[in-house]
């Protein structure tokens, strides 16, 4: 293995460097002995409807409940058609075969590689019950356009928010043009845990009452049930949770700073690179590039150093668990095909130095040299 000299990840330096608040947070929750369901689980989902800007958010475990109790709560029954892209995560799928409907994914548009709304206008039928767009990378979506559609054909729309903590659109926040906003707190997102974490965030009493209930068993009141589920979040991962939503704004900013200093070094050469457009901030969850060449470069930026992945080489489609019939959807999301093949992140987090950033830059401008 070759020495690393650009990350990926930096869990442990982002520790280190708030390290006297988190422990400080810990050892509170620990030494209250209430850990479930307890004050500290109370006041982060304050401080996140809070920052949100929305009436409510409910801790969950996951982010992957966060979608499918959401879609729930929403009345999804076996049968509803959802619509969302090929190109996500697999949980944005997965969430909704969960929730027992099917999912139908439209193509991405090339240039922000989100959701495309004419393509998602299109694929609406009798069954379509709601849109699920993403905000792939830490861009958002344009919800102005989804959100007029689904209005249009009186759909629900849940944004997927994995990615996108801490974005807005051109004059909108996120949960102001849906009915829900779905968030993931697993560490390597931009607002993580040490562990697993999610939140449904709404305007809507209903969708956050559903959440509370569904998430204890079914419960409100003590031994009284309808049947749920278990998705509690943890007072621990509220605790962190809360202490890290005070830098995400710094944190963001800084994660900007880096995606520049990238778009910057990078300019005029043959990989195709990320856009923000006009009005939208963009907080790179990861920052991907793009290659018809992206197997070999990929070995290569590893070999020198640069520690690569790839978000998400394989699309929902093209996965054996996908359940609803592969060959019908190929043909119709192209972009989202191209992007699995030719996509690659680079090493993006608030504490990557510039000399690392930098190094990043120099081996990818010398690998186009050689490769042109
Ligand atoms: C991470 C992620 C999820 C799932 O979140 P978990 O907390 O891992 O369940 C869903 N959708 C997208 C786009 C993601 O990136």
């Amino acid at each position: 293995m070759p020495e690393i000299k650009a990350p990926f990840y930096g869990h442990v330096r982002q520790y280190r460097s708030i390290k006297k608040e988190l422990d400080d947070a810990i050892l509170k929750v620990l030494e209250s002995g209430a850990y479930v369901m307890g004050p500290a689980l109370k006041q982060f989902e304050q401080d996140l409807s809070k920052y949100s800007g929305r009436k409510y958010a409910c801790g969950l475990n996951s982010g992957t409940d966060a979608l499918w109790l959401a879609f729930m709560a929403l009345g999804v029954k076996p049968g509803d058609e959802i619509i969302t892209t090929a190109n996500t995560f697999f949980a944005t799928a997965e969430a909704i075969w969960i929730a027992g409907a099917k999912a139908v994914l439209v193509d991405c548009d090339p240039r922000t590689r989100n959701i495309d709304p004419r393509k998602a206008e299109a694929a609406i039928t009798k069954r379509t019950k709601g849109i699920v767009p993403v905000h792939l990378y830490g861009l958002s979506a344009d919800m102005k356009a989804i959100s007029a559609i689904a209005r249009k054909k009186k759909l629900w729309v849940v944004e997927d928010n994995a990615q996108g903590i801490d974005g807005h659109g051109p004059g909108w926040k996120q949960g102001e043009l849906s009915d829900a906003v779905a968030t993931s707190f697993i560490i390597q997102k931009n607002l993580g845990t040490f562990g697993d974490g999610g939140a449904v965030v709404t305007d809507r009493e209903d969708i956050d009452a559903y959440c509370r209930k569904m998430r204890n068993h079914g419960s409100t009141v003590r031994s009284v049930h309808s049947f749920g589920f278990n998705s509690r979040l943890d007072d621990l991962h509220a605790a962190i949770l809360s202490v890290k939503l005070r830098h995400i704004t710094r944190w963001t900013d800084r994660r900007r700073e880096i995606a520049a200093r990238y778009t910057a070094g990078l300019r005029g050469t043959s990989f195709r690179l990320p856009v923000e457009p006009e009005g939208y901030r963009h907080v790179y969850h990861v920052y991907v590039i793009e290659h018809p060449k992206r197997d070999q470069l990929e070995k290569d930026m590893l070999a020198a150093g640069v520690d690569v992945k790839t978000h998400y080489p394989i699309a929902i489609h093209q996965q054996k668990g996908f359940p609803w019939g592969k060959k019908a959807e190929v043909k119709r999301v192209p972009h989202c095909v191209r992007n699995a093949a030719q996509c690659l992140s680079l090493p993006m987090f608030p504490e990557l130095t510039d000399p690392e950033a930098d190094y990043t830059i120099e081996q990818l401008v010398a690998w186009d040299k050689a490769n042109r």
